[in-house]
């Protein structure tokens, strides 16, 4: 730490990312990329034309790949905004809804969200899971403050049902709630067609997991025309560029072949449900993911032995050391094959 560094962040402890080598080496499961390439029109589309322009400045409000995502899912440009990946979405809103009141999300959740609670200033409160991991929505119900609800959640990959997101919403008409819908393509059901409903309804969005663009850094955000307003007042007070050329073209050519995308999930569901149960049979404690990772307990060691055991022969998974979830491991579904060399390593781990 510089001498120069604002005392406000002299203890801040900064999110720590999964482990990104870069050379191949591992069978990579633990940062919830996709194992399948992007579409074959967004490869044609980055090897062509686009990169000549680079010389020139994105458009600021990224119009042609709103246009389409607002097509997609039924509402108007002016209901949607883009981000720099989803995270950076989540800042702006934090920063831009939680000062004042503060915010509620649960104890087990993404790690980003206390971060940038502490970063921005805003006052945050954990509800704790329950002892199976779900949440209770009842926690959530007249908050008195922002709410933040991975849904499904991460690590555990749980789900509330549609009713109780809609039961959240209305009894905080006062306060921004916000769903975090990273993982909702792979088997949840998505909030967005309630932001037409309620005025208090922020649903966030990636490209990164069932879109395959993990390295593009792109995520939107769908609400009412006012809240999205104000995350353009604050995006446009910080980094009005905030999606580069390469990434709004690719964003809006992948809308193009959502079909693909759709048939991925489907796979990676299918993946996630086999490698379950095979778990499940080797004496594994595992959560009933609806997402593109699965929560595993291993039988006869803890969290971290199994993770360091894994990543010793090759196979990276994430294991996180707060204490609700120590004793487990996060594994991202990756291909058939590779979750095959996850269960063979695991096999003789167990031996
Ligand atoms: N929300 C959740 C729940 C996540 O797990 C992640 C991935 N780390 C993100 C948001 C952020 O994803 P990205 O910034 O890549 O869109």
């Amino acid at each position: 730490m510089s001498r120069f560094l604002s005392s406000r962040f002299s203890d801040l402890e900064a999110y720590t990312p999964g482990e990104q080598f870069q050379n191949m080496k591992f069978v990579k499961l633990n940062t919830n990329e996709s194992p399948y390439p992007p579409s074959p029109g967004v490869l044609k589309l980055l090897a062509g034309g686009e990169a000549e322009k680079l010389n020139l400045y994105p458009d600021p409000e990224g119009k042609f790949l709103r246009d389409k995502l607002a097509a997609l899912y039924g509402v108007n440009p002016e209901n949607v905004i883009l981000g720099n990946g989803s995270d950076e979405l989540l800042g702006f809103a934090f920063l831009a809804f939680g000062p004042d009141g503060g915010v509620l999300f649960p104890d087990v959740s993404y790690g980003f969200y206390p971060v940038y609670a502490r970063v921005f200033g805003v006052d945050a409160k954990a509800a704790p899971l329950c002892e199976d991991f779900s949440i209770d929505p009842a926690d959530y119900m007249n908050a008195g403050r922002m709410v933040v609800i991975a849904n499904p959640n991460a690590p555990t990959g749980l789900t509330l049902s549609l009713a109780d997101i809609e039961k959240i919403v209305v009894s905080n008409p006062d306060h921004v709630v916000l769903i975090d819908e990273a993982y909702v393509d792979f088997g949840a059901e998505s909030a967005v067609a309630l932001t037409k409903k309620y005025e208090n309804l922020l649903v966030v969005h990636t490209y990164s997991k069932a879109r395959s663009m993990a390295g593009a850094r792109l995520g939107y955000a769908i609400g009412s025309a006012e809240l999205i307003a104000d995350l353009n007042r604050i995006r446009y007070s910080f980094n009005p560029y905030n999606i580069n050329r390469l990434t709004l073209a690719a964003g809006a050519c992948a809308i193009d072949e959502n079909d693909y995308y759709r048939d991925n999930c489907r796979r990676v569901a299918e993946t996630r449900e086999q490698t379950k149960k095979s778990l499940r049979e080797l004496g594994f404690t595992v959560t009933d993911s609806k997402a593109n990772f699965l929560l595993a307990k291993p039988p006869v060691m803890d969290g971290e032995a199994y993770y360091l055991e894994l990543k010793r022969r090759g196979v990276l998974v994430r294991h996180f050391s707060t204490p609700r979830v120590k004793d487990w491991v996060r594994i991202t579904v990756g291909s058939p094959e590779q979750m095959e060399t996850l269960l063979r390593e695991t096999r003789d781990i167990l031996a």
